[in-house]
Order: C-alpha cells, then structure tokens, then sequence
C-alpha cells in the first residue's frame, strides 16, 4: 500500500516506521501485511548500510515475521551448531561449548549473519510485503499540531514532512527521537551502553573448518569469550565463524574503557594477539572492522515505550539481553508487536497513549519485558564483581591445567593445590558469595 496525497499536499501514511534495521524492517512489513500503508525511513544509502553487530540472528523471531522465511531464500551464513564460552587466561584457553543434540537441529535456532547483506535483504521482505522504503532519509523531529499531538515527521530533506497518526521509532542505539517523544528523559549514560568492535576477517571456508574443527560448512561456530580478553573491565568478547570469514570482536562499557583511558582497537588488538586466538585468523585478510554502541542498561534505563501517537522497539528502548547475545531477536518482536499496537489502535482510530497502551501489555507476556525484569541487576552486579572478567577465568584456566597435569603427584596434593591457587586470589567464603549473588543476579531475586 502506497501514500495518499492530502488535498493539502501532505504526503500522508497511516503508519511511520524510523530506521529499516531489524525492529523497523519486521514493524513494517507486519503494518503492511495487516493492510495499512506505511513509510519505512531510513538514514542509511540503503537498509544495513550502517548497521554492524557479532553476530548470530535468532530463528524463531525471524519465522514469527515470515512463517515461509526459509522459501524466501534469506542471505545467511552458517548454523550455529556448535555454541558456548572460551574462558581465556593470560596463555590458554578453556573451551565450554556444546555441539551437536539440540545444536543438530535444522533448521538450527542461530544464524551467523552479515548485517549488510541481512539488513537490506530484511528490508526488501517488508517493501515486498507492502511498506514504501524511503532510504537516504534521516528523520530529524516529530510533527506536532496546535494540541502538542505527534502527527507526523520532518527530515532531512527538502519538503520531507511525511504525516502519520502513528510513528514507531526503530532508531537504534542513537535515541535522539526517543528522546524528543519525551520518552527517554536522559542521554545516553557511559555506564550503561558497551562499545563493541569487532573485526571480519576472511579466510578460506576449508582452513576455518579446519581451524574451528568444523566438519563442513553447513556447521558454524558462535562463542562468547570471557577473562583476558576485556584487561580486567566488565565485557567480553564474541568469536562466530561466516562462510568465508571470522567475526571477531569485544564489548566492554564506555565508561569502564574511558575511565581505564584503554583505546577500544587496542583492547581488540591485544585479544587478537592473544596466543589462543591469533592462529585461529592468522593470514586472514581485514574485510572490516566496526564499532558500535549496544544498549546495555536493560530494564533499569528502558525509557517509557509509549506515548500519544508513538512507540519505541529494539535497542532504542535498550531491549538487549548482553549476557546471551540477544539484542535482534528483542528488536524484531519488539517491532512486530508495535505493529499489531498500530493496527489495532487505527481500528479503534484512537491513536492516545492510552490506546497504544497495549504494546508494553504485549510485551510484558513475551520473553522480552520478562527477561529485561529478570536480569534487570546483572550490569550492575558484573560491574561490582570485577572477579568475574579475570579471578575465575584465571582460576578455570589454572585448575583444569593442573588436573591434566598432575600425574604421579597425590591426588590429595593435586585438590590441595587446586583449592589453592582459588584462595590465594580469593577467599574461599567470598567465592561462595560471589556465586550466590550471581544465581540471584541472574534469576532476579
Ligand atoms: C558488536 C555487537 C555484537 C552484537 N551481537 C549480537 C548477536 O550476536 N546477536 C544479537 O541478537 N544481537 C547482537 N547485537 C545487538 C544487535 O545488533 C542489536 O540489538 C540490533 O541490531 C537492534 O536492532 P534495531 O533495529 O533496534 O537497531 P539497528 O539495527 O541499529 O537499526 C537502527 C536503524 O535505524 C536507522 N536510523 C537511526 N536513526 C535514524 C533516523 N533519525 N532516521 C532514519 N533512520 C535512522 C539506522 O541507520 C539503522 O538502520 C550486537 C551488537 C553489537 C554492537
């Protein structure tokens, strides 16, 4: 469904979506797919052009959108199939993954994608379905009439007021218009958001199955990596294997780095060099490197997601999970549900906050407001808990290392040094409190 051009003019919609990223492709197409006309604006010289993540995509937000995703021929890369932590110390390496069993299912539940390919083939799904993409367009300010109510945007462009009496804003990290709605009542604190950089280095499809122990390429690999890879700070680092490339990457808080006066490439660089990952891309070639801010405050800085005539999804209302890596999965529901919030709200012709209301009642019944609540302390606690980015992954590194080594010695000695080279970093009823808290950390008690 294309405009309709007012008597007046005015270019009109029923729906305005800011930012074709993942919440405002899959806000769209669901607009349009429930026959209402809606713009999709995008800053960008095309959707994905500035958009960079680790990353892997998260099958059942994407079908949720698409229940024949996969006769769509999406651009994506491997399954995840085999998936867990690396623990680094200073020279080795603890590997925790799992592959195989619930990773063996096809399809699998991740992807590894490039955001550039994804973001623009995402967005091609939503015009097909109907919204009119409007690229190279940044929106600037809302539209207000005399009563102060939201009934449209203005951009960048000459004569680019667009009119809608609904705007879902889909803008990213970068709140400016979540701010201007009134929703957000603060910038963006350094505490609350982590810089991630990450490399994409290409190599081979053959020396990356070799080099990850991958048997072909139809199987992937997605780490998080923790300890010696954020020098102590509150971060970790990612690894996920491409067809013919490696992304390789860290997030660490802005205001961690700042303070620390780390520079963001030297923390990748070192975790580059480190001895257990250099040869994982040595000779590869730099595809890419990219930064970007992730939302990390959650539930404690999630600005209000409605207002009259507008609502906010994705990371723009900071909906991202740090620890498991879900940020697109939260941003592509999260847009979903904000469309069905528009449709419903047009029927009524009763765009009030009120009325869209019921977006954040949508939300609270799925895994998204959920999960934000439930880990609504962990920043906080990983911040305090500075032991979790060195003391344990040390400790793991130094206990395995002795038990694999410990031949010939008494195995009363060998617990006795292992229970050691835990208490000489930290006491031994510190740990125990270190543990408790992160269980209530982490189930949100
Ligand atoms: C290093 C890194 C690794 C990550 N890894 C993962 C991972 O493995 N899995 C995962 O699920 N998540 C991951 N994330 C998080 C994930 O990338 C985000 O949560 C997700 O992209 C949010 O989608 P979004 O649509 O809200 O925002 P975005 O994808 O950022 O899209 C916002 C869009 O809005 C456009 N825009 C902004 N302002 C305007 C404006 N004023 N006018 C017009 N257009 C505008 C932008 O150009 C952009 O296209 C990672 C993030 C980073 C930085």
């Amino acid at each position: 469904m294309t405009s309709k051009q007012t008597q007046n003019g005015k270019i009109q919609f029923d729906v305005i979506v800011v930012g074709a990223g993942l919440a405002g492709s899959a806000a769209a197409a669901v607009t349009a797919q429930g026959g209402l006309s809606v713009a999709l604006i995008e800053r960008g010289q095309a959707p994905g052009a500035k958009n960079s993540f680790g990353g892997a995509l998260y099958t059942h937000s994407l079908e949720e959108i698409y229940p024949d995703f996969w006769d769509r021929k999406p651009p994506l890369e491997r399954p995840v199939t085999e998936a867990g932590f690396w623990f680094l110390s200073k020279d080795g390496l603890v590997n925790m993954t799992v592959r195989g069993g619930a990773l063996g299912r096809q399809p699998a539940d991740a992807y590894v994608a490039l955001r550039a390919k994804f973001d623009l083939w995402w967005a091609e799904q939503a015009a097909q379905s109907g919204a009119f993409i409007i690229p190279k367009t940044t929106v600037t300010d809302f539209i207000r009439d005399s009563s102060g109510k939201i009934v449209g945007v203005d951009t960048d462009r000459a004569q680019g007021r667009i009119y809608a009496p609904v705007v879902i804003v889909c803008e990213g990290v970068n709140n400016l218009l979540t701010l201007k709605a009134g929703l957000s009542k603060s910038d963006l604190k350094p505490k609350a958001v982590a810089l991630g950089v990450k490399q994409l280095i290409a190599l081979p499809a053959d020396t990356i199955n070799a080099r990850f122990g991958l048997p072909d390429n139809s199987h992937g690999l997605a780490v998080t990596v923790a300890g010696d890879v954020s020098m102590g700070l509150t971060g970790m680092g990612f690894v996920y294997t491409g067809n013919d490339c490696v992304s390789i990457g860290l997030g660490v808080t802005l205001e961690e780095l700042a303070k620390a006066k780390i520079r963001p490439y030297a923390l990748l660089q070192r975790y580059l060099n480190h001895p257990a990952i250099a040869p994982l891309v040595a000779g590869g070639r730099l595809m890419e490197y990219g930064a970007h801010l992730i939302p990390e405050g959650g539930w404690n800085d999630m600005p209000k997601l409605y207002t009259d005539g507008v609502m906010v999804a994705g990371d723009a209302a900071t909906m991202v999970n740090a620890l498991h890596w879900e940020g697109t999965n939260m941003a592509i529901i999260a847009g979903k549900e904000a469309a069905e919030t528009a449709i419903k709200a047009h029927r009524r012709q009763d765009f009030s906050g009120k009325s869209l209301s019921e977006y954040r009642e949508r939300l609270s019944k799925r895994f998204i407001l959920k999960d934000l609540r439930q880990y609504r302390n962990l920043s906080r606690f990983l911040e305090n808990h500075p032991t979790f980015m060195d003391v344990y992954p040390n400790f793991l590194n130094d206990a395995l290392g002795m038990f694999f080594t410990g031949y010939g010695k008494t195995k009363k000695d060998l617990y006795g040094d292992i229970v050691r080279s835990l208490t000489r970093r930290r006491p031994l009823i510190k740990v125990v409190g270190d543990m408790l808290a992160f269980g209530k950390a982490v189930m949100g008690i």
